[in-house]
C-alpha cells in the first residue's frame, strides 16, 4: 500500500522545504511541492508538523551481559521504545565472550536480535589480539558488512585493551576502509583512582565520576588521535563528555586527522550534582563511564556539536533496573555503569537543543540521524529524505508537549534519566521502510520486523 504524507514541512540536513511525500514498496518514491492522492492510498496530514529523516542511533548496549547482570532492555523492548521515540535504526556492539571467536559472537549477536522492531547493525568490539584476530575481523567486514571496530582503553581487567591492541586494530582497519571507535578513558588511570577511593573508605557514587575525571579522558582521546594519525585509520570517538576530549578532538581535525566524535543526550541535559543526591538509589542510577560532568563541559559539548567538532549523538543506552545497582551498594566500583536513553534522545535533543535556539532543526536531522548514516556507510539510503532512499520517516509536531515519565515509557528499566522533565516538540508518527509503526502513541509493529544492516568499507582512496 502507498502511503501518501502531505501539507508538512520536509527538513533535511542541508535545508527545508513544503513538500509532499508519496512512499511506496517501503522507498521513497516521490517528493513534490504537490502531489495529487491516488485511489486507495493512505493519505497521512502532517499539516504544521515537520517531517524528517527517522532518527539513528549509533550506541546502543542490548541483551548484554555487563558487570554480573545484563541490560534491561532487549532488543525487542529497546527498539520498540526507539521507535517510539522516533529512532528507526540502531548500531550495536558485538562483544565476544572470552576466546569466543567472532564469528561465533556474531552468530550470537544476530539470535539476540532477532526480535528487533527497528533496523540494526553491528559493531565488532575488539578485545583481544591474537594470530586469529585479523582474519576473523577480515571475515566480518566481507560476510558480515561490520565495517566499525570497537576498542575500550577503560575497563581494566575486563574489555580493555592496550596501545599494542589499538596500533594492530587501527592499522588493519586503515587498510580495510574501517571506522575505529574507541571507548576513550585512560584505563590505568581509573583504576588507580577507584583502589585509592576504596583504600580511604570512601565508597558511594559521589566517588564514581572523581575516579574519572576529565583528564582521564582528554588525556585518552589525544593517544587515540595520534595513533589514528599515525597509521592513517579513520577515528570516531564514542560519547565524548567533557572540554579536554573537546579539545583533543579540536586539535586533531585542525591537523587533518580524519576524526570525529559522538556525544550523548543524556550528557548534554545532566549534570554532575546527581551523584550528590542523598538518596543512594538515585545517584547509583546515574552511574555510567564517562560520568555526568560539571555544566560548563555541557555548554562546551552543545557548542561543539552545533559547530560540527562533534557530529553525531547516541545514547549508549544500557539501563538497568535498580536492584542491579544494588550489586555496589558496598562500594561504587560494583555498580553496573549504564544508563537508558534510546526512547528520548531525539526529544531532549529538541527541546533542550532547537528550542534553545542552540542547534537549528536541520542540524537537529544532522546530528540525530544524518551524520552518524554518513560515519557508519547507511548514507543516502538512511539519513536523507529524497527519492529512492528507505521511508524511515517522523512526523514531528514543534508545538505538541508531553512530560517524560518512567511510568509511560516503553524502555523496561523502571527508572527514567529525564522523569519529569516536560518537553515540546514531540513524535507524532514514525514510519519504518514505509510501516506506520508508531502512531498517537500506539506502538504497532510487529516482532521481528526489524532488518538487518550490512554496510560496506569505505577504503580511502590511495
Ligand atoms: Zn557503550
Amino acid at each position: 500500500m502507498s502511503v501518501l504524507i502531505r501539507g508538512g514541512t520536509i527538513v533535511n540536513e542541508d535545508g527545508s522545504s513544503r513538500a509532499d511525500i508519496r512512499v511506496r514498496g517501503g522507498i521513497i518514491g516521490e517528493v513534490a511541492s504537490y502531489i495529487a492522492p491516488a485511489a486507495g492510498e493512505r493519505i497521512i496530514d502532517a499539516g504544521g508538523c515537520l517531517v524528517m529523516p527517522g532518527g539513528i542511533d549509533p550506541h546502543t548496549h542490548l541483551d548484554y551481559p555487563f558487570m554480573a547482570t545484563r541490560t534491561a532492555d532487549d532488543f525487542f523492548s529497546g527498539t520498540s521504545a526507539a521507535l517510539a521515540g522516533g529512532t528507526t535504526a540502531i548500531l550495536d556492539f558485538i562483544f565476544p565472550e572470552n576466546g569466543q571467536p567472532l564469528r561465533d559472537a556474531c552468530v550470537e549477536w544476530h539470535r539476540r536480535a532477532r526480535p528487533s522492531v527497528a533496523d540494526y547493525g553491528f559493531h565488532i568490539a575488539v578485545t583481544r589480539w591474537d594470530d586469529q584476530t585479523e582474519s576473523e575481523l577480515r571475515d566480518l567486514v566481507d560476510r558480515e558488512g561490520i565495517t566499525s571496530f570497537k576498542h575500550f582503553m577503560a575497563y581494566k581487567g575486563g574489555t580493555m585493551v592496550g596501545d599494542d591492541v589499538l596500533i594492530k586494530s587501527f592499522a588493519l582497519a586503515a587498510k580495510l576502509g574501517v571506522l575505529c571507535l574507541v571507548h576513550a578513558e585512560n584505563g590505568d588511570l581509573v583504576h588507580y583512582l577507584q583502589q585509592k577511593f576504596v583504600a580511604e573508605g570512601k565508597l558511594g557514587p559521589e566517588f564514581h565520576p572523581l575516579s574519572r575525571p576529565p583528564e582521564v579522558e582528554g588525556e585518552a582521546v589525544n593517544r587515540a588521535i595520534c595513533i589514528a594519525e599515525a597509521v592513517g585509520a579513520r577515528l570516531y570517538v564514542v560519547h565524548n563528555s567533557c572540554i579536554p576530549a573537546i579539545e583533543a578532538l579540536r586539535r586533531g581535525q585542525m591537523r587533518g586527522v580524519d576524526v570525529t566524535g559522538e556525544a550523548l543526550a543524556c550528557h548534554l541535559a545532566i549534570s554532575d550534582e546527581v551523584y550528590r543526591d542523598c538518596d543512594w538509589v538515585f545517584a547509583a542510577a546515574h552511574v555510567m563511564s564517562p560520568p555526568f560532568r560539571p555544566p560548563e563541559h555541557q555548554e562546551a559539548l552543545w557548542a561543539a556539536l552545533a559547530s560540527g567538532v562533534i557530529k553525531t549523538t547516541g545514547t549508549d543506552h544500557a539501563g538497568f533496573r535498580a536492584e542491579d545497582r544494588l550489586l555496589g551498594r558496598s562500594k561504587f566500583t560494583d555498580i553496573p555503569n549504564g544508563t537508558g536513553s534510546i526512547e528520548d534522545r531525539l526529544h531532549v535533543l529538541w527541546h533542550l537543543g532547537v528550542n534553545s535556539g542552540r542547534l537549528t532543526p536541520e542540524q537537529f536531522v544532522r546530528v540525530t540521524s544524518s551524520a552518524a548514516a554518513r560515519a557508519f556507510g547507511l548514507y543516502p539510503k538512511k539519513g536523507l529524505l529524497a527519492e529512492g532512499g528507505d521511508a524511515d520517516i517522523i512526523i514531528w509536531d514543534p508545538a505538541g508537549e508531553r512530560t517524560i515519565r518512567a511510568a509511560d515509557q516503553h524502555q523496561r528499566t523502571d527508572f527514567n534519566l529525564f522523569e519529569g522533565m516536560r518537553v515540546r516538540g514531540i513524535n507524532r508518527m514514525t514510519i519504518s521502510r514505509g510501516d506506520v509503526v508508531f502512531e498517537e502513541g500506539e506502538l504497532s509493529a510487529r516482532e521481528g520486523r526489524g532488518e538487518y544492516l550490512p554496510r560496506s568499507a569505505n577504503p580511502r582512496a590511495a
